[in-house]
């Protein structure tokens, strides 16, 4: 029997966002969906960095060992390889607004654990010529999206960019800490809410981590309890 989803279906039929293969759901198809690297334990208890063979379950990563970070815990979804670079460059190049909800989806699973002590969302901020430019800020889509499934508050504008920084990815990691230095600052009407609340920051990807600490670090200083970190991707490094 024909019914009202089968009929929309054929005067709209979706296509994999990435190969453009006809397909049920939004969404990847079944072949580009296995193309994704997806990051499972065992990992770092703090990054989440997979490790390449079985360890104890609470072991923290070469990284992560013997140092103090204001970013308490970070969970990422898939490696960062040429698939999930590809994915979220359509995402982020492409206008591809219609993708946030799928990305959302994948957040909302994977940083469940993070989600569950969350009060506040809020996302790593673009500098507010560049969202001019770019006529919307990516994050903030797919970190609405989060919020809503997740029924958490999401502070749209609860970090702002107050400096123009140059591109970190030219950048070691000492590089990247100094040229994201100061660049943030919370935003003060947000002030009062932030104090005594666990915050979720939301970013599309994760390098070295140094944006999202330094991010951490001024939530911090405002009187945030816990910070936790949700991304999309994560470089991998190789660990221990
Ligand atoms: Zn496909
Ligand atoms: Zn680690």
């Amino acid at each position: 029997m024909i019914n009202l989803k089968s009929i929309v279906d054929i005067i709209n039929p979706k296509y994999c966002y990435s190969c453009s293969n006809e397909v049920q759901e939004d969404g990847l198809c079944n072949s580009c969906w296995k193309e994704i690297t997806f990051i499972h334990n065992p990992s770092c208890i703090r990054c989440s960095n997979p490790f390449p063979h079985e360890i104890s379950e609470f072991a923290l990563c070469a990284s992560c060992i013997n140092k103090e970070f204001n970013l308490d815990k970070i969970k990422s979804a898939m490696k960062y390889d040429s698939f999930s670079k590809k994915i979220i460059m359509l995402y982020k190049n492409h206008n591809a607004t219609y993708m946030a909800k799928f990305f959302a989806k994948i957040l909302v699973s994977c940083g469940k654990p993070l989600l569950d002590r969350t009060d506040i969302i809020v996302t790593v901020p673009i500098h507010f010529w560049k969202m001019v430019w770019r006529g919307y800020n990516q994050t903030s889509l797919i970190a609405k999206h989060v919020s809503d499934i997740s029924n958490k508050t999401f502070l749209k504008t609860g970090i702002l960019k107050t400096k123009f920084t140059q591109s970190q990815s030219n950048y070691n990691q000492l590089q990247r800490q100094k040229n994201i230095k100061d660049t943030f600052e919370v935003n003060g009407i947000h002030k009062q809410e932030i104090k005594g609340k666990n915050i979720l920051i939301i970013d599309d990807m994760i390098t070295t981590g140094a944006t999202m600490e330094e991010c951490a670090r001024i939530l911090k200083l405002s009187g945030a309890k816990k910070i936790f970190g949700l991304t999309i991707a994560k470089s991998v490094h190789k660990s221990m």
